[in-house]
């Protein structure tokens, strides 16, 4: 997983192509990530012991990380990712249009 939370992503593929947005969670396990905005399902639910009000919710539902794009922070475009390991051992994301550390 080369996402992070709050990274901004460019979504490449599905209904919300072409959206930038930040990314709320990463589910490194499923390789998805919920992307604020992106991927919004309406659920209709039934009145429960929790939720008295039936009705339909909005939520975001995680997309898979190799629909979206990370957009580099220092050249600003839509990015693939490559990881390096810096002098000090710890590992860095590196984007490969502009070779910059992203944090
Ligand atoms: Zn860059």
């Amino acid at each position: 997983m080369r996402l992070r939370s709050d990274d901004t992503v460019l979504v490449i593929k599905g209904r919300d192509r072409g959206k930038q947005a930040r990314v709320q969670q990463v589910f490194p396990k499923d390789n998805r990530v919920l992307v604020e905005g992106v991927n919004v399902v309406s659920r209709h639910v039934k009145a429960t012991a929790q939720m008295r009000q039936a009705g339909i919710i909005q939520k975001e539902v995680p997309v898979q990380a190799c629909n979206v794009m990370l957009i580099c922070t220092h050249c600003t475009r839509p990015t693939r990712v490559a990881s390096r390991v810096l002098a000090d051992g710890t590992k860095a994301r590196v984007c490969k249009k502009c070779q910059e550390v992203i944090e």
